[in-house]
């Protein structure tokens, strides 16, 4: 995995580059940088443009509908996006009443529930939870104590899903139940060593295995979540790799966001791609992007 040849697709300097998704409806690649409030699209296509939406405060996920369009995260809860319009209306509060909190990584599962946690804005511990809209638009808190709400990813039949808590460096794993939403049996599948930065946003390939994102650690990594192995990494050059995702009309090629926050001037001097978009042949296909059915 270490020969694969990565490209930077969009040169975006984004603050905090994340969360992206493929649309394989339209051949675009979606991200959001959370602290700057912004909504990046990417045509893969023909044009290869690239633009930018402001969308605050906090937009931290995005997820196809089912109806069209998409839904977000933003600070406080879960929005309807109509990516014509640009209109954005509130599908469901979470943490309205906790302004120091804001939503994070978010996913839709395989039933078509949209789950994404929060975090402390002040960097608090375990102040963070696990959310779950259904397609009636109720809310369900699925976990507490969660420090920073990051990667999720579930199995190709639905019953396990794949959790990231980004400062305790694991990947747990759940047995989740797909009628109800309900999730138990938490346990640890692969610990992340101390000197390659911490888990950040993960996919899963056809295969089952995890493929996650290191903020701090300069790299992507494959991980085999029945056995706890690392298969094998991609180095990236920045930093603070946050997440990626399978995209491409075969779903073969990884996209890769990543960040400025954090780096100092002399940091971002040795890093000049820092905030951008990468991409790479993963030599394995991903799996479609599960979409919000409410
Ligand atoms: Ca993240």
């Amino acid at each position: 995995m270490q020969d694969k040849m990565v490209t930077l697709v969009c040169d975006a300097w984004s603050t905090l580059g994340e969360g992206p998704l493929w649309d394989n409806r339209t051949g675009h690649l979606y991200w959001v940088d959370i602290l700057e409030g912004t909504l990046h699209f990417y045509d893969a296509g023909n044009s290869g443009s690239h633009n930018a939406l402001s969308i605050k405060p906090f937009i931290s996920s995005i997820v196809p509908r089912h109806n069209g369009g998409f839904a977000l995260t933003l600070q406080d809860g879960f929005y309807a996006f109509d990516s014509s319009t640009h209109q954005i209306s509130l599908l469901a509060e979470a943490e309205a009443h906790l302004t120091d909190n804001r939503f994070n990584d978010g996913k839709c599962d395989p039933a078509g529930r949209y789950l994404a946690g929060t975090m402390s804005l002040s960097n608090q511990p375990s102040r963070g939870a696990l959310y779950q809209l259904d397609s009636n638009h109720t809310v369900k808190h699925l976990l507490s104590e969660v420090s920073i709400s990051n990667g999720l990813a579930w199995t190709s039949d639905g019953e396990t899903m794949y959790y990231i808590d980004t400062p305790t460096r694991q990947i747990t794993a759940f047995d989740y139940d797909l009628a109800t939403g309900d999730v138990q049996n938490r346990r640890t599948v692969v610990q992340i060593p101390e000197d390659q930065g911490y888990p950040d946003g993960m996919s899963i390939d056809s295969e089952g295995m995890i493929w996650v994102a290191h903020w701090g650690g300069w790299q992507v990594s494959r991980w085999d979540p029945n056995t706890g192995k690392k298969l094998g990494s991609i180095p990236i050059p920045a930093s603070q790799v946050t997440s990626c995702t399978f995209g491409g009309p075969n779903l073969d090629q990884l996209y890769i966001t990543t960040a400025r926050a954090g780096l100092s001037d002399e940091d971002l001097t040795k890093q000049p791609l820092a905030g951008g978009v990468f991409q790479v042949s993963a030599g394995v296909n991903g799996v479609p992007a599960n979409v919000f059915r409410g």
